[in-house]
């Protein structure tokens, strides 16, 4: 009888992360996640799987240990020894990258460089998954945008993910780790961060149906991205480590939307017209905003057979819906 598979994923907590544990556990897997301490204890994404006693610290067990802690990670990798590793921890805000940008390289750049370090000791060494991201090509000359386009990042975000994609690079073809990047276009799911521009819109409609609010306000809403949905993009993360040699795949959707789109089909979902309730602030305006990020999936069709399931009308109104569920399961029953 074959040995039970173990994964390791850093990010766990986070939209991805909760979205693969649950894949890799429907598959059999066990699943090992790190996670930073903090001073509470509630990880809402993840919550479900932990309360659970049929799974929690029988198939799904977490570590302390934070991106930089190297001998710790590298104690648990030892005693772990998982097949595979899917490294999805990071500060994931490019705005934000712009108030910290130390600690985004730090934890993005420098802690992919030293997990690709304890792995080159590791043996065998488990296959590796980077989350690696389009904004690592900012102001592309070309769209859209492929395995091969050149690095050109705008962002502290941008360029932290540029250090590890080409760091992953440089140990698989140095050292022989068997280490991929996953060059992802934005994901969304009703998991996204609130301070994400998609999560921030959908809320905000749920909300202003609901009478709760009244207002929106809003940066550019003309701003364009490839908008996909996370748990389509957490299969590409497994179907990429199961391959028999290692490489790099664009994940994305090929299909370009305005921030007005996800205003559009967010309102019309609740019945309501979004021009109404939208108000200009020019605090929400990037700082450096790239330019027409789109992605070219067809290496990533033809190697894992993967192509993104859910449309993105589909996606909106999931998050509107979730939102909608969400505020309603807060309200107190109405007395007759
Ligand atoms: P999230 O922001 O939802 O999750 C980030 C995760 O990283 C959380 O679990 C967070 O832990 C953890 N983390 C952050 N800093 C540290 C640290 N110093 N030590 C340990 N853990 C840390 O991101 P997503 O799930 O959306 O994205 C996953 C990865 O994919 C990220 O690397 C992101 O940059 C990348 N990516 C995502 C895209 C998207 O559209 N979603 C697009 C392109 C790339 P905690 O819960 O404690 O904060």
């Amino acid at each position: 009888m074959p040995s039970t598979l173990k994964a390791l994923i850093t990010g766990i907590t986070g939209q991805d992360g909760s979205y693969l544990t649950e894949f890799l556990l429907a598959k059999g897997y066990e699943v090992h996640g790190i996670v930073r301490r903090s001073s509470s204890m509630a990880r809402p994404r993840i919550d479900e799987m932990t309360r659970n006693a049929e799974i929690y610290q029988k198939k799904l067990h977490l570590h302390y240990a934070d991106l930089d802690d190297v001998t710790t990670i590298r104690r648990l990798l030892l005693k772990i020894q998982p097949r595979e590793v899917y490294h999805l921890a990071g500060q994931s805000h490019v705005a934000v990258s712009f108030e910290v940008p130390e600690s985004t390289c730090q934890f993005t750049a420098m802690g992919t460089l030293k997990l690709l370090e304890i792995l080159r000791d590791c043996d065998p060494s488990p296959r590796f998954l980077h989350t690696g991201s389009s904004e690592i090509f900012g102001m592309p000359a070309s769209a859209p945008q492929n395995e091969q386009t050149p690095l050109r990042p705008v962002t502290p975000y941008g360029v932290a993910k540029a250090f590890a994609t080409d760091m992953v690079r440089v140990y698989r073809d140095s050292f022989g780790l068997f280490a991929c990047n996953a060059i992802c276009f934005n994901h969304e799911s009703p998991r996204r961060g609130e301070s994400f521009v998609t999560r921030k819109i959908t809320r905000s409609a749920a909300r202003i149906k609901l009478g709760l609010d009244r207002k929106l306000s809003m940066g550019s809403v003309d701003a364009q991205r490839d908008w996909g949905y996370a748990p389509d993009f957490v299969e590409a993360f497994w179907r990429m480590l199961q391959l028999e040699k290692p490489l790099d795949l664009v994940l994305s959707t090929g299909k370009l939307h305005r921030v007005r789109d996800w205003l559009d089909v967010a309102f019309k979902h609740v019945g309501l017209d979004w021009q109404q309730y939208v108000e200009f602030d020019p605090r929400f305006l990037r700082k450096a905003d790239p330019q027409t990020l789109v992605g070219d999936s067809r290496l990533a069709e033809t190697v894992i057979d993967w192509k993104p399931r859910v449309s993105f009308e589909e996606l909106v109104q999931q998050m509107v819906d979730a939102e909608l569920k969400s505020l309603s399961d807060l309200r107190p029953p109405l007395c007759s």
